[in-house]
């Protein structure tokens, strides 16, 4: 499908409802240009808890923004309903969702590919983009802070540009839709990173267990150090020294610098980023989504206490 086409069958939905607004902007490669499309709830007010979706920053990752199409409505009403209200970027790297990229249509991933959100200044004053479950950091940075000079790609540093004008205070959860094409002989399953306190996520994890295998006690290493063939297309690797373990539940908590990280930085409470792997049927994939969603919602709906304030 075409970055342009994706947007025509998401404003053909949205052309049945009064409650959002869409907005694109253009990102111009050396090889084209493409639309970046964000979609806000409308009428966002100051005392509003926000929930946050970004899809398909690794182009080749579909299922993300194809379930937000398929279950858009759905998702619009239910979090509604709960008084909530939304902010999606559902397409992070329209040039690669296009052509079945990682990253974007001239291949630049950047200093540390195009997930890069923030830096951890460590004690000796060097800078790190992943730091593992932690750590000791003296600062953390967005990674487009000027003075860092970070090279970013284009719709990377797009992003960064438009989060800075988002009611970052009011952004409860962070959900980033992914999925794992590296990890090599996976099953059907799905895992996750998350941060905190995880006992809040075992609603949401039997939910998960009844459509998939939740695959606890992996070493997973996808993701880290990819390496990409002459098209820019990801070759599977071996398990490196990057790999973690995730706990029984599926979770990996690694702070490796990317968007959850960046909103568990700024404060917010639920900051996940959802994977199925490649060999997970394309329903199911959307269906574990769409799980995550829903779930997230009814977190964020009865939350009262934030994390803002309180040691990270
Ligand atoms: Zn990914």
């Amino acid at each position: 499908m075409t970055a342009e086409k994706y947007y025509q069958s998401l404003e053909a939905i949205l052309a049945n409802r009064s409650d959002f607004e869409i907005k694109f902007y253009k990102l111009a490669y050396r090889r084209g240009d493409y639309r970046f499309c964000r979609l806000a709830s409308k009428g966002i007010k100051k005392n509003d808890k926000v929930i946050l979706i970004r899809a398909g920053i690794h182009g080749d990752e579909i299922s993300g923004p194809l379930s937000l199409l398929k279950y858009f409505n759905e998702i619009a009403d239910y979090v509604h309903g709960l008084g909530l209200k939304l902010i999606i970027y559902p397409l992070g790297n329209p040039s690669g969702f296009e052509k079945g990229l990682r990253y974007n249509i001239d291949n630049d991933k950047g200093a540390a590919g195009n997930n890069d959100f923030l830096r951890y200044e460590l004690g000796d004053g060097t800078l790190a983009d992943d730091i593992k479950s932690g750590v000791k950091f003296k600062h953390w940075f967005w990674s487009s802070e000027q003075k860092l000079k970070i090279a970013l790609a284009k719709e990377t540093k797009l992003m960064h540009r438009l989060l800075r004008s988002d009611p970052l205070k009011q952004i409860v959860a962070c959900l980033d839709l992914h999925q794992d094409y590296i990890t090599p002989v996976a099953p059907a399953a799905c895992y996750h990173y998350a941060f905190g306190n995880l006992n809040c996520y075992r609603k949401i994890i039997s939910q998960l267990k009844k459509e998939i295998l939740v695959w606890g006690n992996q070493v997973i290493g996808a993701g880290y150090n990819v390496l990409l063939d002459k098209t820019g297309k990801v070759k599977s690797k071996k398990l490196s020294d990057d790999a973690m373990v995730s706990d029984a539940s599926g979770f990996i908590k690694r702070h490796d610098g990317t968007l959850p990280d960046l909103f568990w930085r700024l404060g917010a409470k639920y900051c996940v980023t959802s994977e199925t792997t490649g060999a997970t049927p394309m329903e199911i994939a959307m269906k574990v989504n769409l799980i995550w969603i829903k779930g997230l919602a009814e977190l964020v709906s009865v939350s009262s206490s934030s994390r803002r304030g309180s040691t990270p």
